[in-house]
């Protein structure tokens, strides 16, 4: 299709175009929605169900196919309100989106940019495709603050530690990155044209317990759930630590789907300031540096960030690994964390490194497993995070851990959840046993064991592993690199 010029306006040189919504479903804030309704006479807009990722997915029931599904109907409402509407397929996007805009005749598809591999690839072909027939594709940053090649050494190299290219984020950091996009001011610009939504059940997937946890979806659940954190955003520093009380934000689903915009978060951090603010902001730099590694180094996804550890001798222990995953180690924290994400799709960030460095350097089963696990589980799965999250447990990425520092999950637990206020929520057989047994109830001699009405290796395993010997397998395991 010809790229049309509108004659009556200078600042618009496409005729019609399509938004193609993928991981930023909301109509405020939006890099490329923005950037369509300045520059189109007619703005399309689209979401696909891929069915490349949707037939990837280990279980039919799957907590991000109903969030995605309940924030589309808000992303559906509030374009209608502007004036506008969203069509949806479902089919292989790669195919899908040529044709789409082929039959609607636009001259143009925007999107934002996504960093990671299979994406790329796919946002590739669509290009490739959409040139064939003489439409543009047009991509922006709008999911981190940073991207690409913004952030580099002075070398020009791309950052492998988090703190320095924390500091150059920061010094770099000027008010135009973090000012939003004013998309209603080019609403007229908008097309009506809209389709309905499918069903679950059309989708191929039945319902979860989505509803039920009253997990907020959509853009309205984002800043519900923002403005209750800026409540307490002071108190992030000494809270974000410990699973058994309110400290973090809970926010990591919506910046996952896009359903709140990360310039707003950081607009709000900076605003803000304070040691609570600062901390926090530190985490979403944290987010933007992961997806630089992703994009910078895809080998990452699949193999170790440092090559010597790509083939660490791991044992592998099929039977070990699903005690991990079905949270029955023995070890209460561990068992809890693993539980309340098989239960809720959410792992607060003390756990998921507790449970990674668990897999890896307690039950010597290769971070790649857990990371599919995670992958399979979290609402929040996002590669770039995921992966440095294991890599970083697993002493295998860049600006990990040491290989020599393990993890004590009993001291992890006895720190983070002193009293085991978290355990006893995720791990009913132990609500009654006593904080001085609850991190170590293998200890507990049998009267507690009765008065507290649980008996260790019935109702309960005994650890499947001595951490204590786990702990010097690892460190032969590792130092068979001879690398730090
Ligand atoms: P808050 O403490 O409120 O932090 C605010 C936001 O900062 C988060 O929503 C997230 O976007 C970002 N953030 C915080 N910590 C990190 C981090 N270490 N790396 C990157 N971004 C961060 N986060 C994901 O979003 N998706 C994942 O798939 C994911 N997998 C992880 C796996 C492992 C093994 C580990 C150790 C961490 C992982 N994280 C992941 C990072 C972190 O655990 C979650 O972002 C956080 O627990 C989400 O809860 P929150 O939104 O309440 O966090």
């Amino acid at each position: 299709m010809k790229e049309q010029r509108n004659a009556h306006d200078p600042e618009k040189n496409h005729g019609a175009a399509l938004v193609w919504f993928r991981r930023d479903l909301r109509t405020h804030d939006h890099a490329a929605l923005y950037h369509a309704l300045k520059h189109a006479a007619s703005v399309h807009c689209v979401f696909v169900f891929d069915t490349e990722i949707l037939d990837r997915l280990a279980d039919r029931e799957d907590r991000r196919v109903e969030f995605i599904l309940a924030s589309l109907e808000e992303l559906a409402r509030g374009l209608e309100k502007m004036g506008g509407g969203l069509l949806v397929r479902i089919g292989r996007a790669r195919e899908l989106i040529p044709a789409l805009a082929s039959e609607l005749g636009v001259s143009a598809v925007y999107a934002n940019h996504d960093y990671e591999p299979l994406a790329r690839q796919r946002d590739a072909d669509v290009q490739a495709a959409l040139a064939r027939s003489g439409c543009e594709f047009l991509a922006f940053k709008d999911q981190a603050i940073f991207d690409k090649d913004e952030i580099l050494t002075q070398a020009g190299r791309p950052f492998t530690v988090f703190t320095p290219y924390k500091n150059a984020w920061r010094v770099k950091l000027a008010p135009f990155f973090i000012k939003a996009y004013p998309v209603g001011k080019y609403r007229a610009a908008f097309s009506r044209n809209r389709s309905g939504l499918p069903t679950l059940a059309e989708l191929g997937f039945r319902s979860t317990n989505l509803k039920q946890m009253k997990l907020p979806t959509g853009m309205s659940g984002a800043l519900h759930l923002l403005d209750e954190f800026l409540g307490r955003i002071d108190d992030y520093r000494e809270r974000r630590n410990y699973p058994g009380i309110r400290g973090v934000s809970y926010l990591s689903v919506h910046l996952r789907f896009g359903t709140i915009s990360i310039r707003e978060l950081v607009r709000a951090a900076v605003a803000r300031g304070g040691e609570g603010a600062q901390t926090w902001l530190s985490e979403l730099v944290w987010r933007d540096f992961y997806f630089s590694i992703l994009y910078h180094f895809p080998h990452v996804a699949g193999h170790a960030f440092k090559p010597a550890f790509d083939n660490l001798q791991f044992s592998n222990s099929t039977a070990h690994f699903e005690a991990w995953c079905e949270g029955r180690t023995g070890y209460p924290l561990v068992d809890a964390a693993m539980r309340q994400l098989n239960q809720s799709g959410y792992m607060h960030n003390r756990l998921r490194m507790v449970a990674a460095s668990f897999l890896v350097k307690d039950l010597h089963v290769d971070w790649r497993w857990g990371e599919d696990y995670f992958a399979d589980k979290l609402n929040d799965f996002d590669l770039a995070a995921n992966n440095g999250g294991w890599q970083w447990s697993a002493s295998t990425g860049c600006d990990a851990q040491p290989w020599f520092r393990i993890f004590n999950p009993v001291t992890q637990s006895r720190t983070f959840d002193a009293q085991g206020r978290f355990i006893r929520l995720y791990v009913p057989e132990l609500a009654r046993v006593d904080a001085q047994f609850i991190h170590e109830p293998w200890t507990m001699p049998l009267d507690r064991q009765r008065a507290a009405g649980v008996e260790i290796g019935r109702d309960y395993p005994r650890p499947i592993v001595d951490h204590a010997a786990a702990r010097l397998k690892t460190l032969e395991i590792y130092g068979k690199t001879g690398k730090s």
